[in-house]
């Protein structure tokens, strides 16, 4: 491996050690962001958000983080917090509607074309908890024309009585979060669902007629072995949701996994090749076909549009709640607070909880635009072209030359396809697209690097 292939892999390892924002892809990547004073920052994001809004944003998402856990999972990378009293929720639940507050009068006029409860586990609410929360969004936000409520749950928190509640006030997509059935495997990773209560759950699902389910699921747990992994899937599979997802297990700093200095061997990273593969043949002989910037489903209502719609069109979206991340398009990425007190006595002096920051470039939303869509396979040139008025080919001439001589990507006229084989390889060469500036950022943060690195060593002077 060259120098410069090992400085990409550090910035991913950086990044995978750094980002607890979801699965979602942050592009300027969460290290680089500028910590955010939010006594200065309230007033100028308003003012932001204000200006973008005059226009109509047909893509507008709202995204609220519920972050509280019953237990923390020993693989999770996400911010989520053990919930350690009820009132810790209902404080939390205060402050929310504190943040919805601030954006009210900026927002309630424009319409919303997706919502979604993520986490932590916001089936954790209760049913007055979920009516009370769902009214006062319908009361602050224009829903009217939301086409897509997405829900994330556990099967142990989601009975029949909160599944009809969730669907009276319009969810239309549940994704339910299951990982494994086998017992030894999800005692291995301290969680607690079992296979009576996920299939309860997910009768309850249908009779409460909520149209579209995802079920989440992984592979390279501790313990999880190639023949659990199938039958976990084949059961799923005979459900018949309308979406599966087959996460493959790759532990970062922030997982307890690997703070108790556990690690995985090669052969546990062969063996979660091999389950990745075996799902996928699976998935596909009982005819879910893969769908654009999503998992394998049924149909394309099936995926979660928030994201397609963030990749695709380069979509707005408001995130609120502790760890949120909002972005306003061509102009500012932000997180708010992940210290929960913080977040509380921000929005106590009615200031937003900003976290972290970052200013966006034209070349940023277009880094961001190739990177999310090459992790789904193929960039459409015609579109990059109508979102941002320039010819791909033209501006990343260098990067796109480099990464053909190296045999990973296919360019054609129409689109750029990603010959990466795995997940590993796509985080890594995918960063050959990365701002210059950025680069030499990362090399200087990298001691391993530092007056190591001849110039012509970087990939950028080299192509
Ligand atoms: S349920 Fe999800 S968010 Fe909560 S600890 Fe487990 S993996 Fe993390």
């Amino acid at each position: 491996m060259k120098n410069y292939d090992i400085l990409f892999k550090q910035i991913t390892e950086k990044i995978a050690n750094t980002d607890f924002s979801g699965y979602t892809i942050q592009y300027p990547p969460l290290f680089s962001w500028e910590v955010a004073d939010s006594a200065d920052l309230t007033e100028e994001i308003l003012k932001a958000w204000k200006s973008l809004l005059i226009k109509r944003q047909p893509y507008l998402g709202l995204y609220i983080h519920l972050p509280f856990c019953k237990q923390r999972c020993s693989y999770c990378r996400y911010f989520a917090l053990k919930l350690e009293r009820q009132s810790d929720l209902g404080d939390y639940l205060s402050a929310l509607k504190k943040e919805i507050q601030v954006y009210r009068k900026i927002f309630y006029k424009s319409p919303i074309r997706s919502l979604y409860f993520g986490g932590g586990t916001p089936s954790l609410l209760n049913i007055r908890q979920l009516d009370d929360l769902f009214s006062y969004l319908y009361k602050n936000f224009n829903l009217s024309q939301c086409q897509q409520i997405t829900f994330e749950g556990n099967p142990d928190f989601l009975d029949f009585k909160k599944l009809k509640l969730l669907k009276q006030w319009g969810v239309n997509r549940l994704t339910i979060g299951v990982q494994s059935l086998d017992s030894k495997v999800i005692k291995a990773v301290n969680r607690y669902q079992s296979q009576d209560s996920f299939l309860k759950c997910f009768q309850s699902a249908r009779k409460a007629k909520i149209e579209n389910i995802n079920i989440d699921l992984m592979v390279g747990l501790p313990l999880q072995t190639i023949n659990s992994t199938l039958q976990t899937l084949k059961t799923v599979i005979k459900l018949q949701p309308e979406m599966i997802h087959v996460h493959p297990f790759y532990p970062t700093a922030l997982s307890e996994f690997i703070r108790k200095g556990w690690r995985l061997s090669k052969k546990d990273m062969r063996r979660r090749e091999v389950m990745s593969w075996l799902s996928q043949e699976l998935i596909q002989k009982a005819k879910y076909q893969p769908i654009k910037f999503d998992a394998d489903g049924k149909n394309e209502a099936a995926r979660n549009i928030q994201l397609s719609d963030a990749i695709e069109y380069n979509a707005p979206f408001l995130g609120i709640g502790a760890g949120a991340v909002s972005h306003i398009t061509n102009y500012f990425r932000y997180v708010n607070a992940i210290d929960i007190k913080k977040y509380i006595a921000n929005l106590d002096k009615n200031k937003l909880p900003i976290f972290l920051g970052c200013r966006l470039s034209k070349r940023d939303e277009m880094i961001y635009f190739i990177t999310a869509c090459l992790r789904y396979g193929q960039v459409d040139k015609l579109q990059f072209k109508k979102m941002f008025n320039q010819d791909l080919n033209k501006i990343f001439q260098k990067e796109i030359k480099f990464l053909e001589r190296k045999g990973k990507i296919k360019n054609t006229d129409r689109y750029l396809y990603s010959k990466m084989e795995n997940l590993g390889e796509y985080v890594i060469y995918s960063k050959y697209f990365y701002d210059k500036n950025l680069i030499e950022k990362c090399k200087k943060m990298f001691p391993k690097f530092k007056n190591k690195l001849k110039e012509e060593e970087i990939i950028y002077l080299e192509i």
